[in-house]
């Protein structure tokens, strides 16, 4: 009682002032376009992947939507649907890289430009919620194709890779390119992803040709569901879809972006079904955690390389485990990269 009748009155006075200042004007879901109004509810739910909320988006919002979806035994709950016998796998993941599962809310702001993740501590989901809107809105649109809906994309593919396995290679022999809708930005047409080149170049120029929206190709991607039809399918690449700093709070969504890129895809589809395969479907390597393989100049992988790349593949992760161990921005080159042992250290 008496901290509240002296000084802090006036303290709080003038918090209540700088509250009602900054207050922010309430945006309704409703005043967005009719089109977007789904994206906007797909981003409340926070999905872990094979979570029960992962399990009910995708009852609620792709099963409910697509009549005749597909799901194989085997392919851990992965679905797809065939719209016509064009040769694109369109692929997005439903799963995000939230902790915990439930709802949650987000920001919008003022210009209703982008979406932005807000209210949590964790990030806004718009990898890949944006790449599963895009899906349903290329399927609502009459888009050609085969649209592949995957699972436990951030726990490494399990959806994509089960779907290797239980898919018959004849099944993929359809498809001249699997183009993933997964990544940040808004300028990319990923040609290389995991360090091996899954699209060719040619590929990705016409393609960037055909979009006409500024995106280009680019040879610095890391992994998504793509990657893992690479032995199968010629051109497999990741399309820019608007998020950033994802897996982070400060994750973003750019709407402009996602908007322009859906009426592309709708308006240019049959133009890109017709680009050609330039690539033969390879596997440069095989990437795992019992894996040998090889990285960069040639060594062979041990146990040093399988860590790099996975810190280039989960590089926020990688963020997170760093500070946790008192290693951050401002002491990230004070620290040696070698430590000298005594020979009494060794015993
Ligand atoms: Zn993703």
């Amino acid at each position: 009682m008496e901290i509240e009748n002296t000084e802090s009155e006036e303290t709080s006075e003038t918090g209540q002032l700088e509250d009602a200042k900054k207050k922010p004007e309430v945006i309704y879901v409703s005043s967005f376009p009719p089109h977007l109004q789904r994206l906007l509810q797909m981003l409340f739910w926070r999905r872990p992947a094979f979570s029960k909320a992962d399990d009910l988006f995708c009852t609620n919002f792709i099963d409910a939507a697509i009549p005749h979806i597909v799901i194989e035994e085997g392919a851990k709950g992965c679905r797809w649907v065939r719209k016509s016998d064009d040769p694109i796998l369109w692929l997005a993941h439903t799963d995000t890289a939230h902790n915990q599962e439930g709802r949650q809310g987000y920001l919008l702001t003022q210009d209703k430009s982008r979406a932005l993740a807000g209210c949590t501590e964790s990030a806004l989901g718009g990898d890949d919620t944006a790449g599963v809107w895009l899906l349903l809105e290329l399927i609502k649109a009459g888009v050609g194709g085969t649209f592949g809906f995957m699972r436990g994309e951030e726990r490494g593919g399990i959806g994509s890779k089960a779907m290797v396995d239980c898919m018959s290679k004849d099944w993929f022999k359809r498809f001249v390119m699997a183009i993933s809708l997964d990544r940040r930005g808004t300028g990319s047409i990923i040609t290389r992803q995991m360090g091996q080149e899954t699209c060719s170049s040619e590929f990705a120029e016409d393609l960037a040709r055909v979009l006409d929206i500024g995106m280009k190709p680019d040879p610095t991607g890391s992994f998504t569901d793509s990657y893992n039809f690479r032995g199968l399918i010629p051109e497999c690449t990741n399309l820019s879809v608007g998020f950033a700093g994802e897996h982070t709070q400060h994750e973003s969504l750019d709407l402009v972006h996602l908007t322009r890129l859906r009426k592309r895809l709708i308006k240019r589809w049959r133009d890109i079904a017709r680009i050609k395969a330039r690539r033969t479907p390879t596997i440069e390597r095989e990437w795992g955690f019992g894996n040998i393989w090889r990285f960069g100049s040639g060594s062979v992988g041990g146990e040093k390389d399988r860590l790099l790349e996975l810190v280039t593949q989960w590089p926020h992760r990688a963020t997170i485990l760093l500070r946790r161990q008192g290693i951050g921005a401002d002491n990230f080159w004070d620290l040696p990269t070698r430590v000298h042992t005594t020979k009494k250290d060794k015993k």
